[in-house]
Protein backbone atom coordinates (compact mmCIF):
# COMPACT_ATOMS: atom_id res chain seq x y z
CA UNK A 1 0.00 0.00 0.00
CA UNK A 2 1.11 3.35 -0.76
CA UNK A 3 -0.18 6.77 0.45
CA UNK A 4 0.66 10.13 -1.42
CA UNK A 5 0.15 13.17 0.29
CA UNK A 6 -2.15 15.09 -2.69
CA UNK A 7 -2.28 18.03 -0.14
CA UNK A 8 -1.48 18.81 3.77
CA UNK A 9 -2.90 21.87 4.35
CA UNK A 10 -5.65 23.51 6.54
CA UNK A 11 -8.50 25.12 4.94
CA UNK A 12 -7.89 28.38 3.70
CA UNK A 13 -3.86 28.09 3.38
CA UNK A 14 -2.36 30.43 0.39
CA UNK A 15 0.35 27.92 0.21
CA UNK A 16 -0.73 24.66 1.17
CA UNK A 17 -3.41 22.52 -0.71
CA UNK A 18 -6.31 21.51 1.51
CA UNK A 19 -5.13 17.85 3.06
CA UNK A 20 -6.08 14.72 0.54
CA UNK A 21 -4.42 11.79 0.11
CA UNK A 22 -4.43 9.17 -2.55
CA UNK A 23 -4.29 5.81 -0.95
CA UNK A 24 -3.23 3.15 -3.78
CA UNK A 25 -2.81 -0.77 -3.80
CA UNK A 26 -3.60 -3.99 -4.94
CA UNK A 27 -6.53 -6.45 -3.98
CA UNK A 28 -5.81 -9.47 -5.65
CA UNK A 29 -4.01 -8.92 -8.13
CA UNK A 30 -6.31 -5.68 -9.15
CA UNK A 31 -5.28 -2.28 -8.63
CA UNK A 32 -7.39 0.39 -5.97
CA UNK A 33 -7.10 3.88 -5.56
CA UNK A 34 -8.85 6.02 -2.72
CA UNK A 35 -8.89 9.61 -2.89
CA UNK A 36 -9.05 10.62 1.11
CA UNK A 37 -10.85 14.09 1.02
CA UNK A 38 -11.53 16.21 -1.78
CA UNK A 39 -11.44 20.23 -0.74
CA UNK A 40 -11.82 22.55 -2.76
CA UNK A 41 -8.37 23.30 -3.84
CA UNK A 42 -7.20 19.50 -4.34
CA UNK A 43 -8.78 18.46 -7.53
CA UNK A 44 -5.46 19.92 -9.99
CA UNK A 45 -3.18 17.33 -7.23
CA UNK A 46 -5.71 14.59 -7.94
CA UNK A 47 -5.09 15.23 -12.02
CA UNK A 48 -1.55 15.71 -11.95
CA UNK A 49 -1.21 12.19 -9.88
CA UNK A 50 -3.99 10.19 -11.32
CA UNK A 51 -4.46 11.50 -14.79
CA UNK A 52 -6.49 8.58 -16.10
CA UNK A 53 -10.20 9.33 -15.63
CA UNK A 54 -11.01 5.51 -14.40
CA UNK A 55 -8.43 6.12 -12.25
CA UNK A 56 -9.98 6.68 -9.20
CA UNK A 57 -12.03 4.04 -7.63
CA UNK A 58 -13.71 5.23 -4.63
CA UNK A 59 -13.62 8.90 -2.47
CA UNK A 60 -14.01 9.01 1.22
CA UNK A 61 -15.29 12.27 2.84
CA UNK A 62 -14.60 13.08 6.43
CA UNK A 63 -16.90 15.85 6.92
CA UNK A 64 -18.71 18.06 5.00
CA UNK A 65 -16.87 21.36 5.01
CA UNK A 66 -15.73 23.13 2.04
CA UNK A 67 -11.97 21.94 2.21
CA UNK A 68 -12.87 18.67 2.74
CA UNK A 69 -15.38 18.22 0.18
CA UNK A 70 -16.11 20.97 -2.07
CA UNK A 71 -13.65 19.46 -4.70
CA UNK A 72 -16.12 17.13 -5.71
CA UNK A 73 -17.96 19.08 -8.60
CA UNK A 74 -14.49 20.08 -10.37
CA UNK A 75 -13.29 16.56 -9.98
CA UNK A 76 -16.40 14.65 -11.19
CA UNK A 77 -17.47 17.72 -14.24
CA UNK A 78 -13.98 16.69 -15.13
CA UNK A 79 -14.81 13.06 -15.32
CA UNK A 80 -17.49 14.15 -17.62
CA UNK A 81 -15.22 15.75 -20.11
CA UNK A 82 -12.97 13.14 -20.37
CA UNK A 83 -15.51 10.49 -20.66
CA UNK A 84 -14.74 8.35 -17.34
CA UNK A 85 -16.59 4.86 -17.90
CA UNK A 86 -16.33 3.13 -14.35
CA UNK A 87 -18.23 3.58 -11.59
CA UNK A 88 -17.11 5.39 -8.60
CA UNK A 89 -17.92 5.20 -5.35
CA UNK A 90 -18.55 7.74 -2.85
CA UNK A 91 -17.98 6.80 0.82
CA UNK A 92 -19.06 9.16 3.97
CA UNK A 93 -21.73 9.71 6.71
CA UNK A 94 -25.44 9.07 6.66
CA UNK A 95 -27.14 12.33 4.32
CA UNK A 96 -23.71 12.22 2.04
CA UNK A 97 -25.76 11.53 -1.27
CA UNK A 98 -27.51 14.74 -0.61
CA UNK A 99 -24.93 17.05 -0.16
CA UNK A 100 -22.83 15.68 -2.91
CA UNK A 101 -25.77 16.23 -4.96
CA UNK A 102 -26.42 20.22 -3.87
CA UNK A 103 -23.02 21.00 -4.31
CA UNK A 104 -22.90 20.01 -7.67
CA UNK A 105 -26.42 21.58 -8.92
CA UNK A 106 -24.86 24.75 -7.86
CA UNK A 107 -21.81 24.23 -9.67
CA UNK A 108 -22.73 22.66 -12.79
CA UNK A 109 -26.54 22.18 -12.67
CA UNK A 110 -27.59 19.20 -14.65
CA UNK A 111 -24.12 17.73 -14.68
CA UNK A 112 -25.37 15.09 -12.10
CA UNK A 113 -27.93 13.59 -15.01
CA UNK A 114 -24.69 14.13 -17.36
CA UNK A 115 -22.17 11.91 -15.82
CA UNK A 116 -21.32 8.95 -18.23
CA UNK A 117 -20.42 6.68 -15.45
CA UNK A 118 -22.18 5.32 -12.52
CA UNK A 119 -21.68 7.27 -9.39
CA UNK A 120 -22.35 5.33 -6.47
CA UNK A 121 -22.78 6.27 -2.93
CA UNK A 122 -22.16 4.09 0.64
CA UNK A 123 -22.33 5.65 4.71
CA UNK A 124 -19.98 4.22 6.63
CA UNK A 125 -21.31 4.73 9.92
CA UNK A 126 -19.47 4.15 13.51
CA UNK A 127 -19.97 0.53 14.31
CA UNK A 128 -20.25 -1.03 10.72
CA UNK A 129 -17.92 -2.15 8.96
CA UNK A 130 -17.89 -2.61 4.71
CA UNK A 131 -16.01 -4.31 2.04
CA UNK A 132 -15.75 -1.37 -0.78
CA UNK A 133 -14.16 -1.04 -3.90
CA UNK A 134 -11.97 -4.30 -2.26
CA UNK A 135 -10.93 -3.29 0.92
CA UNK A 136 -12.10 -3.54 4.45
CA UNK A 137 -13.31 0.15 5.56
CA UNK A 138 -14.10 1.33 9.68
CA UNK A 139 -15.15 4.62 10.66
CA UNK A 140 -15.32 6.49 13.97
CA UNK A 141 -16.58 9.59 15.15
CA UNK A 142 -14.11 12.04 15.66
CA UNK A 143 -14.31 15.43 17.89
CA UNK A 144 -14.97 18.14 15.37
CA UNK A 145 -17.27 21.40 14.99
CA UNK A 146 -18.99 19.60 12.52
CA UNK A 147 -19.36 15.63 12.53
CA UNK A 148 -16.57 14.24 11.15
CA UNK A 149 -15.75 10.68 10.96
CA UNK A 150 -12.22 8.99 10.76
CA UNK A 151 -11.41 5.96 8.66
CA UNK A 152 -9.63 2.71 8.77
CA UNK A 153 -8.73 1.25 5.34
CA UNK A 154 -7.27 -2.07 5.22
CA UNK A 155 -6.05 -4.39 1.94
CA UNK A 156 -5.49 -7.40 4.63
CA UNK A 157 -1.55 -6.31 4.66
CA UNK A 158 -1.62 -2.96 5.40
CA UNK A 159 -3.55 -0.87 7.24
CA UNK A 160 -3.92 3.56 6.81
CA UNK A 161 -6.01 5.45 9.58
CA UNK A 162 -7.04 8.79 8.49
CA UNK A 163 -8.74 11.29 11.27
CA UNK A 164 -10.49 13.92 9.07
CA UNK A 165 -10.57 17.58 10.86
CA UNK A 166 -10.90 16.98 14.74
CA UNK A 167 -9.62 15.91 18.34
CA UNK A 168 -8.89 11.50 19.08
CA UNK A 169 -11.50 10.50 20.94
CA UNK A 170 -11.48 6.81 22.50
CA UNK A 171 -13.15 5.11 19.64
CA UNK A 172 -10.84 6.68 16.85
CA UNK A 173 -7.96 5.27 19.45
CA UNK A 174 -9.25 2.05 19.31
CA UNK A 175 -9.72 2.05 15.24
CA UNK A 176 -6.63 3.85 14.75
CA UNK A 177 -4.69 0.42 16.86
CA UNK A 178 -1.88 -1.26 15.26
CA UNK A 179 -2.01 0.91 11.69
CA UNK A 180 0.93 1.27 9.52
CA UNK A 181 0.33 4.72 8.95
CA UNK A 182 -1.54 7.10 10.97
CA UNK A 183 -2.84 10.67 9.15
CA UNK A 184 -3.96 12.75 12.36
CA UNK A 185 -4.94 16.47 11.47
CA UNK A 186 -2.86 18.55 13.81
CA UNK A 187 -3.73 22.30 13.95
CA UNK A 188 -1.77 23.46 16.54
CA UNK A 189 1.76 22.26 17.85
CA UNK A 190 0.71 22.20 21.50
CA UNK A 191 -2.17 24.53 22.51
CA UNK A 192 -5.77 23.09 22.96
CA UNK A 193 -8.26 24.30 20.80
CA UNK A 194 -11.42 23.14 20.78
CA UNK A 195 -12.65 20.37 17.97
CA UNK A 196 -8.93 20.19 16.34
CA UNK A 197 -6.24 18.08 16.90
CA UNK A 198 -2.67 19.35 18.31
CA UNK A 199 0.75 17.97 17.27
CA UNK A 200 1.73 16.71 21.17
CA UNK A 201 -2.06 15.12 21.07
CA UNK A 202 -1.12 13.27 17.85
CA UNK A 203 1.66 12.01 18.83
CA UNK A 204 0.85 10.93 22.01
CA UNK A 205 -2.28 8.92 20.34
CA UNK A 206 0.31 7.15 17.91
CA UNK A 207 2.29 5.97 20.68
CA UNK A 208 -0.79 4.81 22.10
CA UNK A 209 -2.13 2.90 19.27
CA UNK A 210 1.33 1.48 18.68
CA UNK A 211 0.96 2.68 14.96
CA UNK A 212 3.88 2.30 12.98
CA UNK A 213 3.87 6.01 11.00
CA UNK A 214 2.28 9.03 11.70
CA UNK A 215 1.98 11.89 9.14
CA UNK A 216 1.11 15.65 10.55
CA UNK A 217 -1.39 17.07 8.35
CA UNK A 218 -4.20 19.77 8.87
CA UNK A 219 -1.45 22.05 10.14
CA UNK A 220 -2.79 25.68 10.59
CA UNK A 221 -0.77 28.52 8.14
CA UNK A 222 0.90 30.57 11.02
CA UNK A 223 1.59 27.44 13.20
CA UNK A 224 3.69 25.66 10.50
CA UNK A 225 5.21 29.08 9.29
CA UNK A 226 6.02 30.27 12.99
CA UNK A 227 6.68 27.06 14.91
CA UNK A 228 8.68 24.94 12.57
CA UNK A 229 11.77 25.10 14.12
CA UNK A 230 9.45 23.69 17.54
CA UNK A 231 7.73 21.19 15.24
CA UNK A 232 10.74 20.09 13.53
CA UNK A 233 12.27 19.82 17.44
CA UNK A 234 9.51 17.72 18.75
CA UNK A 235 9.17 15.07 15.52
CA UNK A 236 12.78 14.53 16.36
CA UNK A 237 12.10 13.60 19.87
CA UNK A 238 9.59 11.00 19.09
CA UNK A 239 11.07 7.00 19.66
CA UNK A 240 9.02 4.11 18.59
CA UNK A 241 7.65 5.34 15.74
CA UNK A 242 8.05 7.64 12.59
CA UNK A 243 6.59 10.91 12.72
CA UNK A 244 6.85 13.19 10.07
CA UNK A 245 5.14 16.41 8.39
CA UNK A 246 4.91 15.64 4.65
CA UNK A 247 5.24 18.18 1.95
CA UNK A 248 2.89 18.17 -0.67
CA UNK A 249 3.61 15.53 -2.92
CA UNK A 250 5.07 12.91 -0.69
CA UNK A 251 4.67 9.22 -1.05
CA UNK A 252 5.09 6.95 1.65
CA UNK A 253 5.34 2.80 1.42
CA UNK A 254 3.74 1.19 4.04
ZN1 LIG B 1 -10.47 21.03 7.39
ZN1 LIG C 1 -13.58 20.71 9.28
Amino acid sequence: MRVKFIGVGEAFDENYTNTSLLVRTERDGKSVAVLMDCGFTAPPGVWRDCPDPDGLDAVWISHFHGDHFFGLPALLTRYWETKRAKPLIIVSQEGVEEVVAQALRLAYPAILEKLPFDLRFETLEPGTSADIAGLAWKSALNGHGQRDLAVRLSDGEKTVFYSGDGRATEETLSLASGSDLIAHEAFLLDRDMPGHGSIMQSIDFAARAKARMLALVHIARHERRERRKQILQALDSVTGLRAFMPEPGFEVEL
